[in-house]
Protein backbone atom coordinates (compact mmCIF):
# COMPACT_ATOMS: atom_id res chain seq x y z
CA UNK A 1 0.00 0.00 0.00
CA UNK A 2 1.18 3.18 -0.91
CA UNK A 3 -0.30 6.91 -1.01
CA UNK A 4 -1.91 9.48 1.67
CA UNK A 5 -2.69 7.66 4.53
CA UNK A 6 -6.84 7.75 4.79
CA UNK A 7 -7.25 9.39 7.66
CA UNK A 8 -10.11 10.12 9.45
CA UNK A 9 -11.13 12.54 12.50
CA UNK A 10 -12.56 10.00 14.97
CA UNK A 11 -13.17 12.20 18.47
CA UNK A 12 -10.70 14.14 20.86
CA UNK A 13 -10.37 12.73 24.46
CA UNK A 14 -9.47 14.39 27.58
CA UNK A 15 -7.43 11.41 28.87
CA UNK A 16 -6.54 7.97 27.72
CA UNK A 17 -9.45 6.52 29.23
CA UNK A 18 -12.02 8.31 26.72
CA UNK A 19 -10.30 6.78 23.72
CA UNK A 20 -11.75 4.35 21.44
CA UNK A 21 -10.27 1.02 21.29
CA UNK A 22 -7.03 0.23 18.65
CA UNK A 23 -5.15 -2.45 17.71
CA UNK A 24 -2.00 -0.05 16.79
CA UNK A 25 -1.63 3.23 17.06
CA UNK A 26 1.45 5.58 16.45
CA UNK A 27 1.13 9.46 18.28
CA UNK A 28 2.47 12.32 17.09
CA UNK A 29 4.08 15.07 19.66
CA UNK A 30 6.10 17.99 19.36
CA UNK A 31 6.01 21.89 20.61
CA UNK A 32 3.50 24.44 19.32
CA UNK A 33 4.47 25.89 15.57
CA UNK A 34 6.82 23.04 14.61
CA UNK A 35 4.22 22.21 11.58
CA UNK A 36 2.35 19.10 13.41
CA UNK A 37 -0.77 20.29 11.54
CA UNK A 38 0.89 20.72 8.20
CA UNK A 39 2.76 16.95 8.30
CA UNK A 40 -0.66 15.71 9.55
CA UNK A 41 -2.55 17.58 6.57
CA UNK A 42 0.36 15.82 4.23
CA UNK A 43 0.15 12.38 5.38
CA UNK A 44 -3.58 12.37 4.64
CA UNK A 45 -3.05 14.55 1.64
CA UNK A 46 -6.03 16.52 2.87
CA UNK A 47 -5.81 20.23 3.18
CA UNK A 48 -7.63 20.96 6.55
CA UNK A 49 -7.93 17.32 8.12
CA UNK A 50 -5.71 18.43 11.07
CA UNK A 51 -7.49 21.83 11.29
CA UNK A 52 -9.79 20.09 13.53
CA UNK A 53 -7.04 19.59 16.01
CA UNK A 54 -6.60 23.60 16.39
CA UNK A 55 -10.01 24.62 17.30
CA UNK A 56 -10.98 26.17 20.36
CA UNK A 57 -11.81 23.81 22.94
CA UNK A 58 -9.71 20.82 21.12
CA UNK A 59 -6.26 22.24 21.47
CA UNK A 60 -5.53 20.57 25.14
CA UNK A 61 -7.68 17.20 23.54
CA UNK A 62 -5.93 14.09 22.40
CA UNK A 63 -6.95 14.55 18.73
CA UNK A 64 -7.80 10.33 17.44
CA UNK A 65 -8.12 10.03 13.56
CA UNK A 66 -8.22 6.51 12.19
CA UNK A 67 -6.03 5.29 9.05
CA UNK A 68 -8.13 1.89 8.80
CA UNK A 69 -10.19 -0.49 11.27
CA UNK A 70 -8.43 -0.45 14.60
CA UNK A 71 -5.24 1.49 13.58
CA UNK A 72 -5.37 4.75 15.14
CA UNK A 73 -2.79 8.22 14.64
CA UNK A 74 -2.91 10.72 17.93
CA UNK A 75 -2.24 14.05 17.54
CA UNK A 76 -1.07 15.53 20.73
CA UNK A 77 -1.97 18.76 22.46
CA UNK A 78 1.68 20.89 21.56
CA UNK A 79 3.78 21.46 23.96
CA UNK A 80 5.71 25.12 24.74
CA UNK A 81 2.89 27.63 24.24
CA UNK A 82 5.26 30.34 26.59
CA UNK A 83 1.69 32.01 27.25
CA UNK A 84 -0.24 29.04 29.29
CA UNK A 85 -0.28 29.13 33.18
CA UNK A 86 1.82 26.50 35.24
CA UNK A 87 -1.28 25.21 36.19
CA UNK A 88 -2.82 24.19 33.21
CA UNK A 89 1.02 23.85 31.61
CA UNK A 90 0.84 20.65 34.69
CA UNK A 91 -2.07 19.11 33.48
CA UNK A 92 -1.64 18.88 29.68
CA UNK A 93 1.81 17.12 31.06
CA UNK A 94 -0.54 14.97 33.18
CA UNK A 95 -2.18 14.03 30.31
CA UNK A 96 0.29 13.40 27.86
CA UNK A 97 2.13 11.01 30.22
CA UNK A 98 -0.87 9.42 31.29
CA UNK A 99 -1.42 8.53 27.65
CA UNK A 100 2.11 7.95 26.56
CA UNK A 101 2.30 5.71 29.78
CA UNK A 102 -0.95 3.75 30.02
CA UNK A 103 -1.65 3.35 26.01
CA UNK A 104 -1.92 -0.10 25.41
CA UNK A 105 -1.68 -0.55 21.50
CA UNK A 106 0.74 2.22 21.02
CA UNK A 107 3.34 1.50 19.19
CA UNK A 108 5.46 4.65 18.21
CA UNK A 109 5.96 8.03 19.71
CA UNK A 110 6.38 10.62 16.27
CA UNK A 111 8.55 13.57 18.08
CA UNK A 112 8.99 16.20 15.67
CA UNK A 113 11.35 18.75 16.14
CA UNK A 114 12.00 21.99 13.48
CA UNK A 115 14.78 20.80 11.17
CA UNK A 116 15.05 24.94 10.95
CA UNK A 117 16.24 25.58 14.27
CA UNK A 118 17.07 22.26 15.68
CA UNK A 119 15.79 20.87 19.00
CA UNK A 120 14.75 22.87 21.58
CA UNK A 121 15.30 22.66 25.27
CA UNK A 122 11.60 21.37 25.80
CA UNK A 123 12.07 18.72 23.09
CA UNK A 124 14.98 17.48 24.83
CA UNK A 125 13.21 17.10 27.65
CA UNK A 126 10.45 14.63 25.75
CA UNK A 127 13.21 12.69 24.60
CA UNK A 128 14.75 12.19 27.98
CA UNK A 129 11.53 11.62 29.16
CA UNK A 130 10.82 8.83 26.73
CA UNK A 131 14.12 7.18 26.79
CA UNK A 132 13.80 6.92 30.50
CA UNK A 133 10.17 5.52 30.51
CA UNK A 134 11.69 2.89 27.33
CA UNK A 135 8.88 4.53 25.53
CA UNK A 136 9.69 3.71 21.39
CA UNK A 137 9.92 7.01 19.60
CA UNK A 138 11.03 8.36 16.29
CA UNK A 139 12.59 12.13 15.34
CA UNK A 140 11.28 13.58 12.38
CA UNK A 141 12.82 16.74 11.49
CA UNK A 142 10.24 19.54 9.65
CA UNK A 143 10.50 22.25 7.10
CA UNK A 144 13.20 20.71 5.26
CA UNK A 145 12.75 23.20 2.87
CA UNK A 146 13.83 25.94 4.79
CA UNK A 147 17.32 24.34 5.42
CA UNK A 148 19.71 25.44 2.26
CA UNK A 149 20.72 22.76 0.83
CA UNK A 150 24.30 23.78 0.81
CA UNK A 151 24.24 23.28 4.52
CA UNK A 152 21.79 20.63 4.62
CA UNK A 153 24.44 17.81 5.48
CA UNK A 154 26.13 19.79 8.48
CA UNK A 155 22.32 20.31 9.29
CA UNK A 156 21.43 16.94 9.45
CA UNK A 157 24.66 16.22 11.84
CA UNK A 158 23.91 18.97 13.88
CA UNK A 159 19.95 17.91 14.65
CA UNK A 160 21.30 14.23 15.03
CA UNK A 161 23.55 15.72 18.13
CA UNK A 162 21.03 17.68 19.31
CA UNK A 163 18.85 14.77 20.10
CA UNK A 164 21.60 12.29 21.07
CA UNK A 165 21.04 10.61 17.90
CA UNK A 166 22.81 9.48 14.05
CA UNK A 167 21.67 11.33 11.21
CA UNK A 168 20.46 7.87 10.00
CA UNK A 169 18.09 7.97 12.57
CA UNK A 170 16.05 10.61 11.74
CA UNK A 171 13.42 11.38 8.67
CA UNK A 172 13.44 14.58 7.71
CA UNK A 173 10.52 16.19 6.08
CA UNK A 174 8.78 18.87 4.10
CA UNK A 175 4.87 19.01 4.52
CA UNK A 176 5.49 22.31 1.81
CA UNK A 177 7.13 20.93 -0.84
CA UNK A 178 6.28 17.08 0.25
CA UNK A 179 9.65 15.69 0.70
CA UNK A 180 10.15 12.36 2.61
CA UNK A 181 6.15 12.64 3.37
CA UNK A 182 6.32 9.36 1.39
CA UNK A 183 8.81 7.83 3.30
CA UNK A 184 7.46 8.80 6.83
CA UNK A 185 3.92 6.95 5.40
CA UNK A 186 5.39 3.84 5.09
CA UNK A 187 6.88 4.45 8.57
CA UNK A 188 3.64 5.16 9.75
CA UNK A 189 2.10 2.07 7.77
CA UNK A 190 4.89 -0.37 9.39
CA UNK A 191 4.34 0.95 12.83
CA UNK A 192 0.13 0.27 12.32
CA UNK A 193 0.94 -2.82 11.07
CA UNK A 194 -0.49 -2.38 7.82
CA UNK A 195 2.45 -2.59 5.48
P1 LIG B 1 1.65 23.19 14.54
O1 LIG B 1 1.38 24.31 15.49
O2 LIG B 1 2.75 22.30 15.04
O3 LIG B 1 0.43 22.41 14.14
O4 LIG B 1 2.26 23.84 13.23
P2 LIG B 1 1.60 24.27 11.82
O5 LIG B 1 1.39 23.08 10.95
O6 LIG B 1 0.43 25.12 12.07
O7 LIG B 1 2.80 25.11 11.21
C1 LIG B 1 3.36 26.21 11.89
C2 LIG B 1 3.95 27.16 10.85
O8 LIG B 1 5.01 26.52 10.15
C3 LIG B 1 2.96 27.59 9.79
O9 LIG B 1 3.21 28.93 9.46
C4 LIG B 1 3.24 26.67 8.61
O10 LIG B 1 2.90 27.25 7.38
C5 LIG B 1 4.75 26.48 8.75
N1 LIG B 1 5.17 25.17 8.21
C6 LIG B 1 4.70 23.97 8.56
N2 LIG B 1 5.32 22.98 7.87
C7 LIG B 1 6.20 23.59 7.04
C8 LIG B 1 7.12 23.11 6.05
O11 LIG B 1 7.29 21.92 5.79
N3 LIG B 1 7.87 24.09 5.42
C9 LIG B 1 7.74 25.40 5.68
N4 LIG B 1 8.51 26.25 5.01
N5 LIG B 1 6.86 25.88 6.59
C10 LIG B 1 6.10 24.99 7.26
Amino acid sequence: MSGPLPLRFVLSAPSVGQLPPSRAEVAVVGRSNVGKSSLLNALGNRKALAHVSKTPGRTQLLNCFEVTDGATVIDCPGYGFASVPGRVRATWQQMIEGYLLEREPLEMVVVLVDGEIGPTKLDVTMLGWLRSHTVAHSVVATKADKVKSSQRERRKREVAAGCDLLPSDIVWVSATKGTGVEALRRHVRLWLHLG
